[in-house]
């Protein structure tokens, strides 16, 4: 359930130790990570509570970044209501091939829609334990980034007011669309795209799922797959010409080509219902390195954007909150190794969930491309997976994400 915005009334202080930009998954795990710790924090965030509460994204979450939430207080309502899943399914040419990812790796994968999660985490700072968070706040300004009068201002949407607040950190976690990574000066950074060269139709169905796990579909018309996310709610996703938009793709053409694609010989047919979101991603990636500059610290999809074919950006983003809220803290307690060390110990676990969404990106779009050498090592990459047990586990540890990083 969704609560209102705190009172516009609240004026914002005009010093903390923390400023941190954007309340999504990462900067909501700082923010618990520092207030839990006694370290004065603000969250400003561009959009209402009601919209971050319900803005539909990612479901699956890695049983290590659970662990690692739950030992900060911070998975009790995950745990209560999360499935997990196990096993999931690859059909191709009308055969049905089941992965037992748990079975091979151990761990599990948790279904737990974003949205519940970001609830989760703004009711524990900001309703529980009383941390400061302003919404729909306007033109976001980074000011003297290097130091020593770092700060950030924005202005109020409800006065026109603007308000400026005087930091000694800066945690940039506004996303893929923010302003913070535009805040370092050109040059001092690097920054490396990746285009897998697809784009995703990815849709929410107000249907129950149709299979007990997750679907991928290989097939030359396009990859397809289904997502369980709740009782009543499947996401699916189509591969579609880049160059398509949502309106490209009534209904009825989305349940045509879903039917097609994950067509198996013995699976249960599609529940269909009504689409409730229609969007089309392009499969496209970027790193910033390093994820730091002056005082100012990047955080999950500003420092890494990872296209969700292997679901790993909310838990790389829960993975560099947890390194950074810690880092912060024992700054303050006069220990900098773990801030002069953050943007390597993050950007490890991110190239290698870069590495494995562009090994399963091959795998998914081989077939498709057009191309018959890109068809044929994904052919031979799909035999491996499903023919040796020793690449079925190194593929499960990897697809339910190693506990510690390689
Ligand atoms: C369709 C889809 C499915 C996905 N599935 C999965 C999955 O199953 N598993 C997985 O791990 N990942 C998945 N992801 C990726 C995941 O959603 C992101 O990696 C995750 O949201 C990153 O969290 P974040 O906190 O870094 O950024 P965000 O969630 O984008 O949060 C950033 C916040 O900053 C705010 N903001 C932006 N600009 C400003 C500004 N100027 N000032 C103030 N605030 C600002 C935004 O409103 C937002 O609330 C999926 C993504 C998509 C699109």
């Amino acid at each position: 359930m969704s609560s209102p915005s705190p009172s516009p009334a609240t004026p914002p202080p005009s010093r903390t130790a923390v400023v941190i930009i954007g309340a999504g998954p990462a900067g909501l795990t700082v923010a618990n990570v520092l207030r839990a710790a006694g370290v004065d924090c603000v969250v400003l965030e561009a959009e209402s509570r009601e919209f971050i509460e319900r803005r539909p994204r990612a479901g699956f979450v890695e049983e290590w970044a659970v662990r690692a939430l739950a030992r900060h207080g911070l998975a009790d309502r995950l745990l209560e209501r999360a499935q997990t899943q196990g096993e999931f399914e690859f059909r191709c040419e009308g055969a049905r091939h089941t992965v037992r990812t748990a079975r091979l790796s151990g761990r599990r994968h948790f279904v737990y829609p974003q949205p519940l999660l970001v609830g989760d985490l703004l009711a524990s700072y900001a309703d529980r334990a009383g941390g400061a968070v302003h919404f729909e706040v306007r033109d976001v300004q980074l000011h003297d980034v290097e130091g020593p009068q770092t700060a950030v201002s924005y202005r109020d949407p409800r006065t026109g007011e603007r308000h400026r607040i005087a930091c000694d950190h800066i945690v940039g976690a506004d996303g893929a669309r923010g302003v913070s990574r535009a805040a370092i000066p050109d040059g001092r950074v690097r920054l490396t795209r990746y285009d897998h060269g697809v784009a995703w139709l990815a849709v929410l169905a107000e249907a129950p799922p149709s299979a007990d796990g997750v679907v991928f579909g290989i097939h030359p018309r396009g990859f397809g797959a289904h997502m369980a996310r709740s009782a009543q709610v499947t996401r699916y996703y189509l591969e579609v010409p880049a160059e398509d938009d949502a309106a490209d793709w009534p209904d009825d053409r989305v349940w045509a080509e879903l039917h097609l694609r994950l067509a198996a010989d013995g699976a249960r047919p599609l529940h269909e219902g009504p689409l409730s979101e229609k969007t089309v991603l392009a499969m496209h990636n970027y790193v910033v390195e390093p994820m730091a500059y002056g005082r100012l610290y990047l955080a999950g999809d500003a420092a890494h954007l990872l296209a969700p074919i292997a679901a790993k950006g909310m838990n790389l983003a829960v993975n560099d909150a947890l390194l950074l809220g810690e880092a912060l803290i024992a700054h303050y307690k006069g220990d900098d190794r773990g801030l002069a060390g953050y943007s390597a110990a993050a950007l490890r676990r991110a190239w290698q969930y870069l590495e494995f969404s562009q090994w399963l990106s091959e795998l998914l779009h081989g077939a498709s491309s057009g191309d018959r050498f890109r068809a044929g090592t994904a052919s031979a990459r799909l035999r491996r997976l499903l023919g040796s047990e020793a690449a079925a586990k190194s593929f499960a540890g990897l697809y339910l994400g190693e506990e510690a990083d390689l």
